[in-house]
């Protein structure tokens, strides 16, 4: 097994899997969606709201709001010592008070104040509400970390998807560089340059096969890798996307490891 990295730049991760069994891609990336843990606001005590936005709504857009997610310093309810009820190493608390003074005023996730300066909305400009004059919202909310299989508010990715590495193979002899496959390819793969087709991009193609259509010279074979992949990791903000990949891997390792474990005990009891 291998790993290429390709581009690791802001919120952006793109790497290369090599060596792997699809099986073992589809299982990395599946973690990264519904497993990985990420904080997001679970419950919201509306004191005042007359803005025209009701309850319900500012609630669910409120949990939507990516956080910055701190896995070092909470645990997930389910596994914290209150049991779930709520204590500072599994809840957290922001407010959010704010009155229009003028027509049209904008509610924005800026407006959140959290008690932890490390957690707080990954961007300021998410609007929440529009309020006329006079109006009002006064609230405070809950954030947990939780898992994107419950809700989709808890995944840390905005994309998490693979893709076959693919294999371009050209001829050459046969191609007389009219430049049609250079033309027909959506993702500009291939170029012409000096006397050569040659690939430029070759972890942009999409395995379309549009250039070995337009070919009427037969010179251009696309094929694929299925033991290599090219992951495309992009985070909400929530998790640099490196530490997704990372975290997801011991979550992975944790499961193998608990069947192990099962399975021996299974053993012991069967002999028994
Ligand atoms: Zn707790």
């Amino acid at each position: 097994m291998n790993v290429k990295i390709i581009r690791l730049e802001g919120n952006e991760f793109r790497f290369i899997l090599e060596g792997v069994d699809v099986s073992v891609a589809n299982a990395l990336r599946r973690v990264m969606l519904a497993e990985v843990p990420s904080m997001a606001i679970d419950e919201v005590i509306i004191i005042e709201n007359t803005s025209p936005v009701f309850d319900e709504m500012l609630a669910h857009r409120l949990g939507l709001i990516p956080l910055v997610t701190d896995l070092e310093s909470y645990v997930l309810p389910e596994e914290c010592d209150c049991k779930g009820e709520g204590c500072i190493k599994c809840t957290l608390t922001l407010t959010l008070e704010k009155e229009a003074e003028e027509e049209g005023v904008i509610v924005y996730s800026s407006d959140l104040q959290s008690q932890d300066p490390v957690v707080r909305p990954v961007s300021d400009k998410i609007p929440i509400a529009k309020m006329a004059r006079g109006q009002r919202i006064v609230l405070e909310a809950h954030a947990k970390l939780g898992k994107g299989k419950v809700h989709a508010k808890w995944q840390p990715v905005s994309t998490c998807a693979y893709k076959y590495m693919p294999i371009l193979e050209i001829n050459q002899e046969k191609c007389l560089r009219c430049g049609d496959c250079v033309s027909f390819c959506p993702k500009k793969v291939l170029a012409i340059e000096g006397e050569k087709l040659v690939v430029k991009n070759i972890f942009d193609c999409s395995l379309c096969k549009s250039c070995e259509e337009s070919c009427r010279f037969d010179a251009i074979k696309v094929s694929w890798d299925d033991k290599s992949f090219i992951f495309n990791v992009e985070s909400t903000g929530a998790l640099p996307p490196s530490d997704i990949v990372r975290v997801a891997i011991n979550i992975l390792l944790r499961k193998l490891s608990d069947l192990e474990e099962g399975l021996s005990i299974a053993v012991k009891e069967e002999a028994h």
